[in-house]
């Protein structure tokens, strides 16, 4: 009999899965400890606001109904707080959803997609399994080279993702940059713009890449309410487009592909101005308080704008992170973005930061 693999598309058979970080009870489970620190999903170390816990509680007694498929009220308060029409929204399962809608609208076996080298690990993965071709254009300073993406355009060229910041790096590029790019863009090529980061950029030079909307049709901005917003347990994201892109997006994705706690969880979470503020004042210390650390260390890391930074442990950074899991704290490897000296840590609470910071020290004056 014929394997099942073999039945598969030649694309998805091509695929590997994407690696997450380790859940903390899988690493309690495998070796025992009672502290554990995960600093390695860029989730939020505050936990949800107090205010989305009390709205998700207030929808509890309605989950035998099916949500509301065009998410009417969040919609509506998106568009609100953006200045957009609701047209203009397109609701996902996290913004990773969104890609992969893109994906699947866009791509056929003939296409390219253009990203950047180590750029986010979800773009090669929905290229792939649409059957499509990446061309992973050659990072400068581990930051995205907008020229060298240009030239990789071709007739074929369908998508480009940008992700600005970029995860795993941190890097971002400016307005001046992506606006002369955008420019240059042919109309039939969509850029994909990933924001999933940007509330946490306080850079005078970073793009309001709203704006841009009306220029250009075939931009699409992602966001998402897993980082800032605290809620990536709950699958909730978005793009912001023409309304004729947003169209297209509606047309592939599930009639209820957003569940009801999270079009409620994220209604209340954008009117929690207070909460957003705390989650950036905490990350901004945080990045503080690791630099101090890497610096004593002398360890280089990339200059990151996101809520993670990537440090550079100047030697193949697999066995440090095997060590560090021993002493209860799970950061990401990034060696499957082509930077096997790194390791990215998300920044936590300042208890956490500390905790991982001893940890590192620890593991470093061992080898
Ligand atoms: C975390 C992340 C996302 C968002 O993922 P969700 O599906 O919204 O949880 C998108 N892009 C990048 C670059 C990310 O790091």
């Amino acid at each position: 009999m014929q394997s099942i693999s073999a039945l598969a598309t030649s694309g998805v058979q091509k695929l590997v899965p994407y690696q997450g970080g380790k859940p903390v009870s899988e690493l309690q489970r495998e070796l025992g400890l009672t502290e554990i620190v995960k600093l390695a999903s860029n989730e939020n170390p505050l936990g949800p606001s107090a205010k989305v816990i009390a709205a998700i509680q207030a929808n509890l007694a309605d989950l035998s109904l099916y949500p509301d498929g065009n998410a009417f009220a969040l919609k509506s308060a998106l568009s609100e707080k953006y200045k957009l029409n609701s047209n203009q929204i397109t609701l996902g399962n996290g913004s990773n959803e969104i890609l992969e809608l893109l994906a699947r609208a866009f791509l056929t076996t003939d296409s390219e997609v253009i990203f950047s080298q180590h750029a986010f690990a979800v773009y090669p993965i929905v290229t792939q399994a649409a059957g499509a071709t990446a061309k992973v254009v050659p990072a400068i300073d581990y930051g995205h080279d907008l020229s060298g993406m240009l030239a990789a355009i071709t007739e074929k060229t369908r998508l480009i993702f940008v992700a600005n910041p970029n995860n795993p790096t941190g890097t971002y590029l400016t307005e001046q940059a992506l606006s002369m790019f955008l420019a240059a863009v042919p109309e039939q090529v969509i850029v994909v713009l990933d924001e999933a980061y940007f509330e946490y950029v306080s850079k005078d030079d970073y793009p309001s890449s709203i704006a841009w909307l009306v220029q250009y049709p075939n931009l699409v901005i992602t966001r998402t309410f897993s980082k800032a917003y605290g809620l990536a347990g709950l699958r909730i994201g978005y793009s912001l487009s023409c309304p004729a892109m947003a169209d297209i997006l509606n047309r592939v994705r599930q009639p209820f592909n957003n569940n009801a706690l999270a079009l409620a969880a994220a209604e209340v979470a954008l009117t929690d101005v207070e909460y957003l503020q705390q989650t950036v004042a905490l990350n901004n210390a945080g990045m503080q308080q690791l630099k101090e650390a890497f610096t004593e260390l002398e360890l280089p890391w990339i200059e990151s704008v996101g809520n993670f930074i990537s440090v550079d442990l100047k030697r193949d950074a697999s066995a440090i992170n095997t060590a560090l899991l021993h002493k209860g704290v799970i950061v990401r490897p990034v060696a499957n973005y082509e930077m096997p000296h790194h390791l990215r840590i998300s920044i936590g609470t300042q208890a956490q930061n500390e905790f991982f910071i001893r940890a590192l020290k620890a593991v470093l004056a061992d080898v």
